[in-house]
């Protein structure tokens, strides 16, 4: 699966908040070079025979619900198009997504991502048709559309070929398990402050070992629970 060109579609009823996002920086050279293909299904499309595509929800309470049946088609359709795709509803009730798992997936997975919107979607549908719900964090959104935009391009970064320099995500932050080193650029002294001379040196193993123990001291100031997992 790993060399195949990665294939993304998200349900939604907004859409045209996925399409823009896709269009600029990493997300649209990716796609330019064919390394990943990037859609979206508008659900209205599959709206019931009165144009409906929420209802009110069983048993009373605040809001609307996506009905089950418009989810369920448009799911259906989306896997006749991509054969052997994960489905995932962005939920807050989800599995929390990290690096971990925007690797993982990069590495193996078409996916189908349903964006949800009002208080949610019917129950039936999760049961029916999706294989894991997915969060971005404990907190709420109006809707999965930016949910789905965080995943899409975290995701292409990690597919080979995306980023210009192909060491570009190499160090980053959460890739081995520790916040990245601190960066400096020109000019070498802002407000008195200058940058540190071992960057300046040219010395290419002494610049590495200073990386090294600036994400190291970083990481145990910033997130010191990420230096536990390391070493458990
Ligand atoms: N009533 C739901 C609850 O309390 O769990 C929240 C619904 S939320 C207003 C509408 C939609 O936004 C959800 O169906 C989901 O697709 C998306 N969403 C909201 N927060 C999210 C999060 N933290 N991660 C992923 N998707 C989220």
């Amino acid at each position: 699966m790993s060399n195949e060109i990665r294939q993304i579609c998200v349900i939604s009823v907004f859409p045209e908040i996925v399409n823009d996002f896709i269009q600029y920086g990493v997300l649209k050279r990716g796609q330019d070079k064919s390394l990943i293909n990037i859609e979206s299904i508008n659900l209205r499309d599959f709206s019931d025979k009165n144009g409906y595509v929420d209802d009110k929800p069983y048993g009373g309470g605040a809001g609307m619900v996506l009905q089950a049946q418009p989810l369920i088609d448009a799911t259906r359709y989306a896997k006749s198009k991509i054969k052997n795709s994960k489905c995932i509803y962005l939920s807050p009730k989800g599995k929390k997504v990290d690096q971990e798992l925007i690797t993982d997936t990069a590495n193996n997975d078409n996916l189908i991502i349903i964006a949800g919107r009002y208080e949610g979607v019917d129950q039936r549908f999760i049961d029916l048709e999706i294989d894991e719900e997915w969060s971005i964090g404990d907190y709420i959104l109006s809707g999965g559309e930016v949910a789905a935009c965080v995943l899409i391009d975290a995701i292409a970064r990690m597919i080979p070929g995306v980023l210009g320099h192909e060491d570009s995500n190499k160090d980053e932050s959460f890739s081995n398990g520790y916040l990245e080193y601190p960066h400096y650029t020109r000019p070498e002294i802002v407000e008195n402050i200058s940058a540190p001379d071992v960057l300046l040196s040219g010395n290419h193993e002494e610049i590495r070992k200073w990386r090294e123990k600036q994400a190291l001291l970083v990481t145990n100031d910033k997130r010191s629970d990420l230096i536990k997992k390391k070493l458990s």
